[in-house]
């Protein structure tokens, strides 16, 4: 199946019992069994079956099999928010003593975590750019994960992901990789070597701007060695299915971060506009950018366009289709603010991934609490607007941002 078609008909068809088309929304706290016998076996993974929606819950799990099968994945776990799924991607395999690599560019509220696990004992190594080069001289036998995003928010930086992956393998490390912003429209990270994948499905998989929530992805394809992963040696009969299991069994359940079957339901039903949204965003951000590279006092920064740095990679991994956030830069903060307050469409919200076009200064907002270093390496200036670019008409978008950069 091609991608919009398996967003329809793939991992999943009309309910059983019903013949509805959609899973329903099983808006309840527990799942009553037949018998005592029957209960326990559900209870201990002896019997397929629902006890307790913390757990497992008929509308979560057909949201995470749409994911997974659009990943190609060996199993997926859904969670409460993007930065759920973040956390627990990590605290699955990590203990007091682990090191993690990641890019000092990251998302903020990614960053803002490794911040807290340094008190578990969790150290965090930062680079500025995640490629092998940066990476090879500080990876070592500690390191249990290296973390990356795909397409960088905001800085908008573009993976190598074979190279990364390669030498995380090598040094026995789990390449584990957000891909909030590509979607599994442009890239399926796990064709390249990467091994675990989470989504903040708040953004482009809900598509409305309507529900807060996550997944984990498994590729089942790292060699987990037991010696350095212990935690994951319980779950060693599992197979390629170890991952998972434990997550589902441990610290996601027991944390308690689980999505809530309303919030499942308005993914599936966003999911199914994915591809039509992800073309028509793709292609009104590059309209976007081109007409950005036409002003003057006006810096643009996409990586569909030949002037970015990202533009091969671009090419490569994501067939030449920049995603749908783009930056700018207006000169200073006055213009900056004076632009925003000037559109008449874009709306000036901290969110991504709706279907309408949002605007923000994330020097003021999302970064506020950031030190200088890290806003630069965020690609983040007191003069930066990060747009995420929605579904309206690109003519109508560049009308908007035209009138309101006359008026600066
Ligand atoms: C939004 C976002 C997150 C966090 O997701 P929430 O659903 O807001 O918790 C993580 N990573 C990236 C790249 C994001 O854009």
């Amino acid at each position: 199946m091609k991608f919009n078609t398996k967003l329809l008909h793939g991992g999943f068809g009309p309910e059983k019992t019903t013949g509805s088309t959609l899973t329903p929304i099983y808006q309840v706290s527990a799942f009553a069994q037949e018998s005592a016998e029957q209960l326990e076996k559900v209870f201990n993974n002896k019997a397929p079956g629902y006890a307790y929606t913390r757990i497992s819950n008929p509308t979560v799990a057909a949201f995470e099999n749409r994911m997974n099968t659009l990943e190609k994945g060996v199993g997926a776990v859904a969670c409460s928010s993007g930065m759920a799924a973040v956390t627990m991607s990590l605290l699955n395999i990590l203990e007091a003593g682990d090191e993690i690599i990641c890019s000092a560019g990251l998302f903020g509220g990614t960053i803002d975590l490794f911040g807290d696990l340094a008190a578990f004992g969790i150290k965090t190594k930062f680079v500025k750019h995640v490629t092998k080069e940066e990476i090879a001289p500080i990876i070592n036998s500690k390191t249990k994960a290296v973390f990356a995003e795909l397409i960088g928010n905001p800085n908008l930086e573009i993976v190598d992901i074979k190279s990364v992956a390669d030498l995380a393998h090598e040094n026995g490390a789990v390449f584990i990789l957000d891909s909030t912003t590509a979607t599994p429209y442009l890239i399926n990270p796990f064709d390249y070597g990467a091994d675990i994948v989470v989504h903040s499905t708040s953004k482009y998989i809900n598509g409305g701007g309507n529900s807060i929530s996550g997944v984990i992805i498994d590729s089942g394809n790292f060699k987990w060695d037991y010696d350095k992963f212990k935690g994951l040696a319980e779950y060693k009969k599992f197979g390629k299915f170890a991952y998972i299991a434990k997550l589902r069994n441990g610290i996601w359940r027991n944390v308690g971060g689980c999505l809530a079957p309303m919030n499942a339901f308005m993914n599936s039903v966003g999911l199914e506009t994915l591809g039509l949204r992800m073309e028509r965003c793709c292609h009104n951000a590059l309209k976007l950018a081109e007409f950005f590279e036409s002003c003057e006092g006006i810096e643009v920064n996409y990586p569909a366009l030949k002037a970015s740095p990202f533009y091969d990679l671009c090419q490569k991994e994501l067939g030449g289709k920049g995603g749908a956030i783009l930056t700018i830069r207006a000169g200073s903060k006055e213009r900056a603010f004076k632009l925003i307050n000037g559109l008449k469409l874009a709306t000036n919200a901290t969110n991504i991934g709706d279907t309408r076009t949002l605007v923000i200064h994330p020097a003021s907002t999302i970064y506020a609490h950031g030190s200088e270093e890290q806003k630069i390496n965020a690609g983040v200036f007191g003069d930066t607007i990060r747009i995420s670019v929605g579904i309206e008409d690109a003519s109508d978008l560049i009308e908007d941002f035209k009138q309101s950069i006359e008026k600066l």
